[in-house]
């Protein structure tokens, strides 16, 4: 994302149109293969319907429109969770399962915020301090906002997840808030569905998609194409720059005032710290 689009505020690039317009279509979810009986076969379809009408809704609107959404008539959010976990049992892998795989390799005194936890799995399965995220909360634990504009401190955060959760028109805000969240040097996890990021569908360059998280204040780590129906982008949040004073080299004298030139060098806060030290 270039600086003249971040000014145009919410005018994104073409593949950040792309990513956005195209997930309505792309999460294809399948109906569950197999009922026992007829009127099982028909609540599955009455609730998928409501699943993809709301799923629709979700991601054509910002997360304060959701928020007000949900907050109208909260049955909406239980459908939305029933159809959601119906769909998901068909896919081979949960994408939440790979994230609580990975998170229980590295220390348990991480602290994670999960953006958009749904039922807040990931709290149940880590032994490390949770902050789970959601629109609704069922659940003392779950915190309920709007995950553009959290209550956690600022640099308060060691991992951030979103799985399958950035949905709405303003997912850039989403991204900017863990930014704001995170530690320099914490973990920003995203798992997609892969058909976001289907060219023959119109989908995302995932790309050009981890390119413009990185101008969000983010390194690029790594992602991971291989699982059947999501791909896992690894990120860490950049170290801020610092401005260090290297020299001062005395100048002339004009109107009694000494100019003197300034060198300016441009660190990142670890290597500052290290000067300092010596
Ligand atoms: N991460 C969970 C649930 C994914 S479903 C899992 O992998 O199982 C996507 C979730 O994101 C939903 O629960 C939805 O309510 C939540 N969500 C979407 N937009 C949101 C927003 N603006 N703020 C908070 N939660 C949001």
């Amino acid at each position: 994302m270039t600086k003249s689009e971040r000014k145009r505020g919410n005018k994104k690039s073409k593949d950040q149109q792309r990513f956005t317009s195209d997930t309505s279509k792309s999460r294809k979810f399948k109906e569950p293969s197999k009922s026992s009986s007829f009127l099982d076969k028909m609540r599955a379809r009455l609730s998928g319907g409501h699943f993809r009408m709301i799923n629709e809704k979700l991601y054509t609107c910002t997360g304060k429109e959701a928020l007000n959404y949900f907050q109208e008539e909260p049955s909406l959010f239980d459908l939305y969770h029933a159809g959601y976990k119906m769909q998901m049992s068909n896919w081979p892998e949960q994408p939440v399962n790979v994230i609580i795989g990975w998170l229980k390799k590295k220390s348990p005194s991480l602290v994670i915020a999960d953006f958009g936890c749904g039922d807040a799995l990931i709290a149940k399965s880590v032994e490390n301090k949770v902050y789970s995220l959601d629109l609704v909360s069922n659940d003392p634990n779950i915190i309920a906002c709007d995950m553009s504009n959290t209550s956690l401190v600022s640099s308060s955060v060691d991992v951030a997840v979103f799985c399958l959760s950035l949905m709405g028109t303003n997912y850039q805000s989403y991204i900017e808030e863990a930014n704001r969240v995170l530690k320099s040097g914490g973990w920003l996890l995203i798992a997609e569905v892969k058909s976001r990021f289907d060219p023959n569908t119109g989908g995302a360059d995932p790309e050009k998609f981890s390119n413009a998280i990185s101008e969000l204040g983010f390194k690029f780590v790594k992602k991971d194409f291989s699982n059947k129906m999501f791909i896992l982008f690894y990120f860490t949040k950049k170290f801020p720059y610092v401005c260090r004073i290297s020299k001062i080299l005395k100048g002339k004298k004009l109107n009694g005032l000494r100019l003197n030139l300034v060198c300016i060098s441009v660190v990142d806060t670890k290597r500052a710290f290290f000067l300092v030290d010596h």
